[in-house]
């Protein structure tokens, strides 16, 4: 352990690798442990950037329309990001549109990532676990919350 980490601090930035180089640099990343510190410290950078990506891709690709027939605007609107770590869940979202994200979320397939974040995002529209619940995040995820959400259960907190 303590000879891969010296490896690491003693290699090239990653700005002056070359191709091949680089390609051994992110698997000595990926071979990596990190701390929890650290894992909180990445996960306050990714996570609310994609939960804006997530947004941006989600308004785009559905709209809502409230019992009356009429668009609704800006259904998937929040007002922030909070990063937890806890062992109880990857997501939830409070009545007031915040957004709690598990921090753990950057150690899952990046897929599996964005589909807790589309989760969230949908009960952003719909505060249960309802049948329209369910055909919003299917039609968000391309049809593919079943095998996500079976994906998702094989990682554990
Ligand atoms: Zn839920």
């Amino acid at each position: 352990m303590a000879q891969r980490s010296s490896s690491v601090a003693n290699s090239p930035s990653v700005s002056t690798l070359s191709v091949s180089e680089s390609s051994i640099a992110a698997k000595r990343f990926g071979a990596l442990q990190f701390t929890l510190a650290q894992i909180a410290q990445i996960a306050k950078i990714v996570l609310p950037e994609r939960t804006k990506a997530m947004y941006q891709l989600v308004s785009q690709k559905v709209t809502i329309r409230n019992s009356k027939g009429e668009l609704v605007e800006n259904p998937f609107r929040y007002r922030r990001v909070a990063i937890k770590n806890n062992s109880t869940n990857w997501g939830s979202c409070s009545t007031l549109r915040n957004i709690n994200l598990n921090m753990h979320l950057v150690r899952l397939p990046i897929e599996l990532m964005d589909y807790v974040i589309a989760h969230e995002l949908c009960h952003l529209v719909y505060p249960n676990h309802s049948v329209r619940f369910h055909n919003l995040l299917n039609a968000i995820t391309d049809g593919k919350e079943a095998a996500l959400a079976h994906r998702l259960n094989k990682f554990r907190l």
